[in-house]
Formats: structure tokens, C-alpha cells, sequence
């Protein structure tokens, strides 16, 4: 949640790139189609959904939610499988019913 200049709060999604000048992921990410829809997210969020919904285990695991060599966030006890698989569907649902400046 982030506030806007009149103090309303609203979703927000932050895209950051750690390589040194950027690798060009973000950007493909945000880059609009001709119509000015966001496919390449939309697409993101809908493969990454199918992964975390697909996944076979309980809560999280290395397939799915925990990155590798991460020593502050891979904890079971803050990541959730099915809320991360909520999380992505509604994202979807608001990107795919949205005009093109959600998508
Ligand atoms: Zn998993």
C-alpha cells in the first residue's frame, strides 16, 4: 500500500532491478504493447501464478517461493503458498479487467 499526494491509499507494485545499469528485465516488463497494455506483466503474473499454484508443497520451498541464497526472507514462518497464489489472481483479475493503463 502506498499513499498518493492526497493521502489515499492505493496497490502498488515496485519493480527493481539489482544489477549494476540494469539487465532490461524491468523495463520489459512495463513496455506497452500497441494498444498501451502492459502484456509482458499481465503474462508475468499469470506464469508466475501457475507456479506457485502448481507447486506441491505445504507452505514454500525452493520450486516455488524461496530464493536461493537469500538469508532474511526464506522463512516459513512470513511466506505462504496459498497467499502469494490469492495475491497473483487478483492482481490478474484487476490487470486482465482493466483499461490499458492497468495493462
Ligand atoms: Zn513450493
Amino acid at each position: 500500500m502506498v499513499a498518493d499526494e492526497r493521502g489515499a491509499f492505493a496497490q502498488a507494485v515496485y519493480l527493481y532491478d539489482t544489477e549494476p545499469g540494469g539487465s532490461g528485465v524491468c523495463q520489459l516488463l512495463v513496455a506497452q504493447d500497441k494498444h498501451g497494455r502492459h502484456t509482458n506483466f499481465a503474462e508475468a503474473v499469470r506464469v508466475m501464478g501457475q507456479k506457485v499454484d502448481l507447486c506441491n508443497c505445504e507452505v514454500a520451498c525452493p520450486k516455488c517461493l524461496m530464493q536461493y541464497g537469500c538469508t532474511a526472507k526464506n522463512s516459513l514462518r512470513t511466506l505462504s503458498r496459498q497467499q502469494v497464489t490469492s495475491l497473483l489472481t487478483g492482481a490478474l483479475t484487476l490487470i486482465e479487467s482493466s483499461g490499458p493503463d492497468m495493462q
